[in-house]
C-alpha cells in the first residue's frame, strides 16, 4: 500500500500516519522529522534546513527529493508506505511520480485532510510533542496525565519553534501557495480522497482505514 498524506500543517497527518504505520506494518515516513533529525545531528544539510523550518519557509525541493529517494532505497519499503509531508510543491509531485515509476510501482490513494483555518491554528498553537518518542499531545483537546510529561515513555514535552504563533501564519500561507495545487493535480490523476480532519481521533482513523480498504 502506498499512500500519500496531503494537508496543512496541524491537520492531524503524523498521528494518523503513525496509527496506520501500526495497522498494516508499512514506515511512516515524514520529511518533517527526517530533517528535524538532520538538524539535532548539526549535519550542514541539517542547519540549512532548520534556519528554513524556523522561518516557516520550505526546505529547498532538491534536499528534500534526495532525502526521500535515499528512504524509499530501505528494505521495509518494499511492502509499501505512508508519505508525511511529501509531496508539499508540484516539482516534488513530480519527482516521486518519477521515482517510483523507476521502481516499478504507482501510488495507490492520497488522502487530503479537509479543516477550517481556525481549528488549525487551535490545534497547532496548543501543541506539544515528546522529545524522546516524538508522541504529540494537545494542551486543550489531548492533554498529557501529568503536565509536561510524555504519557507512553515520560520523556519532556515541548512546543516546536515553528508552532509559535507568527510561523504558524506562515507555514499556513505557503500551504496555501504552495502544496494546495497538489490537490488538482492529484484529483486529475484520480488519486484524491478528502478525509474529514475535524473529530476524534478514532474517528477519523476509521475513515482513513474505510477509504484505503475500499480502494485496495
Ligand atoms: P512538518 O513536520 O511536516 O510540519 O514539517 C516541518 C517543516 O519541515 C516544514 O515547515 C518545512 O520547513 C520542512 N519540510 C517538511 N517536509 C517538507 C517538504 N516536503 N518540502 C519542503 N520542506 C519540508
Amino acid at each position: 500500500m502506498r499512500l500519500v498524506f496531503l494537508g496543512p500543517p496541524g491537520a492531524g497527518k503524523g498521528t494518523q500516519a503513525r496509527l496506520l504505520s501500526e495497522r498494516y506494518g508499512i514506515p511512516a515516513i515524514a520529511t518533517g522529522d527526517m530533517l528535524r533529525e538532520a538538524r539535532a545531528a548539526g549535519t550542514p544539510l541539517g542547519r540549512e534546513a532548520g534556519r528554513a523550518m524556523d522561518a516557516g519557509a520550505l526546505v529547498p525541493d532538491e534536499v528534500v527529493i534526495g532525502l526521500v529517494a535515499e528512504r524509499l532505497e530501505r528494505a521495509d519499503c518494499e511492502k509499501g508506505f505512508i508519505l508525511d509531508g511529501f509531496p508539499r510543491t508540484v516539482p516534488q509531485a513530480q519527482a516521486l511520480g518519477k521515482l517510483l515509476t523507476l521502481r516499478g510501482e504507482v501510488l495507490d490513494r492520497v488522502l487530503a485532510f479537509d479543516l477550517s483555518e481556525p481549528e488549525l491554528l487551535r490545534r497547532l498553537t496548543g501543541r506539544r510533542v515528546c522529545r524522546k518518542c516524538g508522541t504529540n499531545f494537545h494542551l486543550v483537546s489531548s492533554p498529557p496525565k501529568r503536565a509536561g510529561a510524555c504519557d507512553r515513555c515520560g520523556g519532556e514535552l515541548t512546543q516546536r519553534e515553528d508552532d509559535h504563533e507568527a510561523t504558524v501564519s506562515r507555514r499556513l500561507a505557503v500551504y496555501r501557495a504552495e502544496t494546495q495545487p497538489l490537490l488538482d493535480y492529484y484529483q486529475r490523476q484520480g488519486l484524491l480522497s478528502t478525509i474529514p480532519g475535524e473529530g476524534s481521533v478514532e474517528i477519523i482513523f476509521s475513515a482513513i482505514v474505510r477509504t484505503v480498504e475500499k480502494r485496495a
